[in-house]
């Protein structure tokens, strides 16, 4: 295909590093973030490093290189009005502007926004402006909790109560971080997974059902992190979920992109099975991270066929994945997320890894080598006929990454999906 097209793509973490590789084959692609992601670089025509939230620095550098689309990673410049910006310059980008975008980045909006419009699945909540009046609510609330701050907070900023946090330690929590506006809403129990669809001009299509990990530590243990890893079936489903499951959180993603306002982009759903159905744990309002790693690598359909229909206001294309599993497995440094040590050299064997696919994610690519940040380092993907399969690949793939990494090396693993269909069926009995 003619590279006709000029795509700026912001952002420099592992979704980036997987949407670059989806669209590099068929336009010229330029990226601009705040580090220097080795991989998107090798795939971009030029990366520069600029403030990925800094609207009028994105729109310079779009102007610049001539940019005819735009794709933005992260919810950061999503917020920032980056969106908003390109498309005042006359550059068409595939994201929501900040006020659609407020559907991640509030979450007082958001579970509002689902009341008001009756979409399905939202959960019992209220919300907070006074810390003391939230601690109050927790203290006379007969049953657990999901204590939310409103704003971004990386994926780190809820606590649960139950089992790992006391109510007294959800309450201190609130006290010191003494958020603007809280979330309390009911625990819910169950499993997770994430469906993400592109939407514009009112339509939508969905990818395949991820599982994330968002615990630390194997088992499912120690504090929430941005995702430790993921994985997907051959085909939409997850080993533990129904069509009618699936149907059901379509239908959630139908509602929400009939009661946004011309939303355009990704909206990610992340829900709980329950044993009361399909309830909406948040929206994000882009790519998810891992979760891109798993859906772009098996999206056969071009994905700058998508994003030129929904700039052209076309039909966005019928999409079509291979019928392959996939794991994903993030290496992060020690200490990571709560200390982690970061600013340390580490190797990667990029041969070695095939068969299974290498992104980089919060790296920093110096004159002497590849050094880590203190957020996530390096993913691999294996992809394969099953999730067996593809764990395996992941594993021998993770022989190439140097030391001073942690890995959750359950992801995937048949006895943890196991454990995800025992507990599903456990909640349907
Ligand atoms: P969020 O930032 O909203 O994605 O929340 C981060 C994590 O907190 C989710 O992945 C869930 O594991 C957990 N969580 C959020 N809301 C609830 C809830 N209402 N009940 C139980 N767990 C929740």
């Amino acid at each position: 295909m003619a590279p006709d097209e000029t795509v700026v793509l912001v952002g420099g973490g592992g979704r980036e590093h997987a949407i670059a590789r989806a669209l590099a084959d068929d336009c010229t692609l330029y990226a601009c973030a705040s580090n220097r992601n080795p991989g998107v670089a090798r795939l971009a025509d030029r990366v520069e490093l600029l403030d990925e939230t800094d609207p009028e620095a994105v729109v310079a550098f779009a102007e610049e290189v001539g940019a005819t689309l735009a794709v933005v990673g992260p919810e950061a410049p999503l917020a920032a009005g980056v969106v908003d910006a390109l498309e005042d310059a006359g550059v068409y980008a595939f994201g929501p502007r900040a006020e659609q975008a407020r559907i991640e980045t509030d979450k007082a909006y958001q579970r509002r926004f689902m009341r008001d419009h009756d979409i399905p699945g939202c959960p019992d909540f209220e919300t907070f402006d006074d810390t003391e009046a939230a601690c109050e609510y927790i203290d006379a609330y007969d049953g657990d909790l999901a204590v939310k701050p409103a704003g971004l907070t990386g994926g780190k900023g809820v606590r649960v109560t139950g089992d790992q946090v006391t109510k007294a330690e959800a309450k201190e929590y609130l006290r010191e971080a003494d958020h603007d506006r809280v979330v309390l809403e009911e625990r819910l129990v169950g499993e997770e997974f994430t469906v993400q669809a592109f939407v514009a001009d009112g339509e939508f299509r969905v990818s395949p059902a991820v599982q994330d990990h968002k615990r630390a530590y194997e088992g499912d243990e120690g504090p929430n992190t941005g995702g430790m890893g993921s994985y997907t079936d051959a085909g939409f489903l997850l080993p533990f979920l129904t069509d009618e499951d699936f149907d059901e959180a379509t239908r959630v993603v139908e509602a929400t992109v009939d009661a946004l306002d011309d939303y355009r982009g990704v909206l990610y759903g992340q829900f709980m099975l329950t044993a009361d159905g399909v309830k909406v744990i948040e929206f994000n309002a882009r790519f998810g991270d891992p979760e891109a790693m798993n859906t772009l690598p098996v999206l056969d359909t071009p994905f700058l066929d998508v994003l030129t229909a929904a700039r052209d206001g076309e039909s966005l294309p019928d999409l079509t994945f291979a019928a392959r599993a996939t794991v994903c497995k993030y290496a992060v440094p020690e200490g990571y997320p709560e200390d982690p040590a970061g600013g340390e050299r580490v190797s990667v064997d990029e041969a070695s890894v095939h068969p299974a696919q290498l992104f980089y994610a919060s790296v920093d690519d110096r004159d002497d080598g590849i050094y880590t940040t203190t957020s996530r380092s390096f993913a691999v993907v294996g992809v394969a006929e099953s999730i067996a399969a593809a764990e395996q690949q992941a594993e021998s793939a993770l022989a190439a990454l140097g030391d001073g990494l942690r890995v959750r090396h359950d992801v995937g693993t048949e006895a943890l999906v196991q454990r995800r269909i025992d507990h599903v069926a456990e909640l349907r009995s």
